[in-house]
């Protein structure tokens, strides 16, 4: 009898924490309001394909020699970026107005020469100090064997998502519409050698990382997996419910309203043995308590292959993705609060 009484009250508490627990998920959800969305559809759709299949076809060609961390062709796309973001009179964060942070060859694995990582910025209107990194890593692995790695889906993909992301912000700021926080475009270095880039940017912030809201990382967003082959209107989402579940939700309310695309989790469980998490830059943001997510199509035959090439790339799926990214930049970037730690919860 006595036991039974325990262990009824037991139950009792159980499901009234659940309740709780999933009253405060709706109020979540509820609580989330999609700022401006006539003008999220507006700047997203000056992101297109064709303009995203001009500036691929460019960073995954020959003279790139497949962007090998500290070699010339490297340093090539670096100044592509850098050419691109004067050009569209994006700013530098940088005092002294150059658009690198360097790396020394001492902070690099043994044989690799010093490299950079390219910076660009938005400043915010109403609060500067608080920053949005959107980032990407536009290192691949080089000419192995005698053959280009051109890396077309990984990673120039999302280097290039990024320019235009970037881009549809700067035009949006014409027009009237600055981000009342901080964009900063982080081109990342020497990922595919360890994710030294984004470590190395960790350790040396531009912004002060207790002051970085969060980090959108694109890491191969180009092509369709094996199991899309019949349905490539989908993105997998992984680590955004980690750190706050206010962003996995914003990211979800966003696309409805935005681009549709099927969200998939499938890689963000944490028993997922690839250990997708812990595999591209978000991860070093992540360390710090920064909430993330990684944008990423899973892999396909030309994996890490010479084959990577920018023929193969999806260009409208490239620019739906892109545009889900920049939609979800825009509300973080806008948004009145702070986005809410699952620690606050
Ligand atoms: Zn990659």
């Amino acid at each position: 009898m006595k036991m039974y009484f325990l262990l009824s009250a037991f139950i009792l508490v159980g499901s009234c924490a659940e309740t709780k627990y999933a009253t405060k998920i709706e109020n979540l959800k509820g609580n989330i309001t999609i700022v401006d969305s006539t003008l999220v559809k507006k700047y997203a759709a000056t992101i297109t394909a064709a303009a995203l299949k001009e500036n691929l076809y460019q960073f995954a060609s020959t003279n790139f020699e497949g962007r090998a961390t500290g070699e010339e062709g490297q340093k090539k796309a670096a100044n592509f970026l850098v050419d691109f973001y004067k050009s569209h009179n994006i700013a530098s964060p940088i005092a002294d107005s150059t658009y690198f942070q360097h790396i020394p060859k001492s902070f690099l694995p043994e044989g690799i020469h010093a490299s950079e990582n390219v910076l660009a910025y938005i400043k915010g209107s109403e609060k500067p100090d608080e920053v949005l990194i959107i980032s990407g890593h536009f290192d691949h692995l080089g000419i192995e064997n005698e053959e280009i790695h051109f890396g077309a889906d990984d990673n120039g993909s999302g280097s290039t998502a990024i320019l235009e992301i970037a881009q549809a912000f700067k035009i949006a700021e014409q027009d009237g519409f600055k981000p009342k926080r901080s964009i900063l475009f982080l081109h990342l270095t020497a990922e595919e050698i360890g994710l030294q880039g984004s470590l190395y940017y960790t350790k040396n912030p531009i912004f002060k990382l207790e002051n970085t809201i969060a980090n959108l990382n694109i890491d191969m967003i180009g092509r369709v997996d094996r199991t899309h082959k019949e349905n490539p209107n989908y993105i997998y989402i992984i680590g955004a419910d980690r750190l706050s579940k206010e962003l996995h939700y914003i990211n979800e309310s966003v696309n409805t309203i935005t681009t549709n695309l099927n969200l998939e989790y499938k890689y963000n469980e944490e028993t997922d043995s690839n250990r997708y998490y812990y595999r591209s830059d978000h991860y070093n943001f992540a360390k710090h308590n920064i909430p993330v997510i990684f944008y990423f199509n899973g892999e396909h035959e030309d994996y890490h292959k010479p084959t990577d090439t920018a023929d193969k790339i999806n260009y409208p799926l490239l620019e739906k993705r892109a545009q889900l990214i920049f939609a979800t930049a825009w509300q973080l970037a806008n948004q009145e609060n702070k986005l809410l730690m699952n620690t606050d919860f």
